[in-house]
């Protein structure tokens, strides 16, 4: 068994102008192909092949763990995305929010302010801890919230450069404008239900 790229939930050109069809092609062709290509290289012939993705992030390590990571990593950011998101948060996940930060207002600027500090290549997330509280963290590399017990992921955003460098260049403050104009809480509602 190997993983295949799983196709993105909308067009090459359904985020634009906040994400141009030239960044969401290459990211997605390329860079997450590119981790699910290697993931495949390095668990061939191995028990892992017989695993779920998930499962393969949560008991490996080094490049087998990178590569994992990337691919669920780069999923779940592609959900966390939608031609019809952006504006304010709707449903359970907006009283969480209200409920965890204070405001919208307050949790958005946590947000940026986690995000444009975040150094290097990086996640930002908005995460579920045990007792139902939000929180805001931020990982390294491939890191991804899945490894920690009890943290359900609710979005993310890939602060890689690849991610936002033809459209923003290295403006990443700029880039989390764009985020915010497409951001899917429907996806939070359903990840925060879990
Ligand atoms: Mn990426």
């Amino acid at each position: 068994m190997s993983f295949n790229l799983p196709p993105l939930p909308y067009a090459n050109d359904a985020l634009e102008p906040h994400i141009s069809s030239e960044t969401l092609e290459f990211h997605h062709t390329k860079h997450h192909n590119g981790y699910i290509s290697k993931l495949n290289g390095l668990i061939d012939g191995t028990d892992l092949a017989e695993k779920s993705l998930e499962d393969i992030v949560k008991t490996s390590s080094g490049g087998i763990f990178n590569n994992a990571a990337q691919a669920f990593n780069h999923d779940f950011y592609w959900k966390s995305l939608s031609p019809n998101g952006g504006g304010l948060p709707v449903g359970a996940i907006n009283d969480a929010i209200i409920a965890s930060f204070g405001s919208f207002e307050e949790f958005q600027a946590k947000f940026n302010d986690c995000a444009v500090n975040n150094f290097a290549s990086s996640w930002t997330w908005l995460v579920k801890n045990a007792d139902g509280s939000l929180n805001v963290i931020n990982t390294a590399n491939a890191g991804t919230p899945i490894t920690e017990e009890g943290i359900t992921p609710l979005l993310t955003i890939d602060l890689w450069e690849h991610a936002y460098y033809i459209d923003y260049r290295n403006v990443r403050g700029e880039y989390l404008n764009g985020f915010w104009a497409l951001v899917n809480w429907e996806f939070a509602n359903e990840n925060l239900a879990k």
